[in-house]
Formats: structure tokens, sequence, C-alpha cells
């Protein structure tokens, strides 16, 4: 589970990017944390960048998926 220290920082939002799963190897729509809907697994990637691939770890039975945890807004 992602952690952080200052609530300040992060705001709970309703966003419907918070309920797309993305399959592996697929670009990230966003800049932010992404979390494996199998195992929990986390990751930071750049925005544009393409997610990591099914072989990025293993489990079974289920497969890798990454659905976006947090993201990072590109405004002042
Ligand atoms: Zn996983």
């Amino acid at each position: 589970m992602a952690l952080y220290k200052y609530g300040s920082f992060l705001t709970q939002h309703d966003d419907a990017a918070f309920d797309a799963v993305h399959s592996p190897g697929a670009t990230a729509p966003y800049a932010g944390i992404y979390r494996c809907t199998g195992c929990g697994y986390e990751i930071g990637i750049a925005e544009s960048h393409t997610l990591p691939p099914q072989s990025h770890h293993s489990h079974s039975p289920t497969k890798v998926e990454w659905r976006l945890c947090v993201y990072a807004q590109h405004k002042k």
C-alpha cells in the first residue's frame, strides 16, 4: 500500500482514471503510482511510459494488471 507522511499533499478524488485497469505493456496515462491488481505490487512511472510487462513479477493464478493508485498533477 502506498504510504505518505503529509496528508496535505494528497487529495481524495473520484476521478474515473482510478477505476481503469491497464494491461501489462500499456502506456501509462498519468504519472504516478500504479498497483498490480493481482498482488498489490506498486510501481512509480512517468506519464506516457510503458507499464511493466507480464514478466515483471510472477504470481498465479491471476495475471499482472495495473491500476492507478495516486497520480501526479502537473500544475502549480
Ligand atoms: Zn502482481
